[in-house]
């Protein structure tokens, strides 16, 4: 399946979860058995020879980073909601478009320099995935790329992350 065959797996919400916003939706898309197995491989071969992990965001990350990982042969990483993992965390506070959130990782589960591939479902402003990035790299691992299913390329999020030294790809756009 092409990239442009996964885009049709998408479904596209209106007004959720508020007014306005149109929400994409990736259920569709890995409920299509084909469809998920096709969007693994084009995330494996855009994964950097030298990744040694994959960092997946709480939850849609999960899905797609460990699917990933796996393919990889590589370990994963949960990027975890604040207050989640039963250990003592390092955690990384970021704006949301209304109010804030914080993300949280074990730093034992990395070693130093290890190199981390960030993944998540979608890269809108960028927010989730810097806060992700640093506190990744805080850990002492080195966090240079990331790779999402979806970019929503006007929000900016892609150039955010170059300005931090991280290069990014996403299988699909909209605009
Ligand atoms: P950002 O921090 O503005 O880049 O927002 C990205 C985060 O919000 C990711 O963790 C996404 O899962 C989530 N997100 C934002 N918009 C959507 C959407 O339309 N569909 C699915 N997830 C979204």
């Amino acid at each position: 399946m092409t990239r442009d065959d996964l885009k049709t797996l998408i479904r596209t919400v209106p007004d959720f979860p508020a007014a306005g916003i149109q929400f994409r939706d990736i259920t569709t898309l890995i409920a299509d058995g084909r469809g998920l197995s096709a969007t693994i491989d084009h995330l494996a071969r855009l994964a950097p020879p030298g990744t040694a992990s994959v960092a997946g965001i709480e939850a849609r990350g999960f899905i797609f980073g460990t699917a990933l990982a796996a393919r990889l042969g590589v370990g994963f990483i949960p990027v975890r909601k604040a207050g989640k993992l039963p250990v003592e965390t390092i955690g990384q506070d970021y704006a949301l478009e209304y109010g804030e959130a914080r993300v949280e990782i074990d730093p034992t589960l990395l070693s130093p320099g290890e190199q981390v591939l960030l993944v998540d479902d979608l890269i809108a402003t960028g927010g989730t995935a810097l806060a992700a990035a640093q506190l990744l790299r805080r850990a002492g691992a080195r966090c240079d790329n990331a790779l999402f299913v979806i970019d929503l390329p006007e929000l900016g999020g892609a150039d955010r992350l170059r300005d931090a030294g991280i290069a990014s790809h996403a299988l699909m756009d909209f605009a």
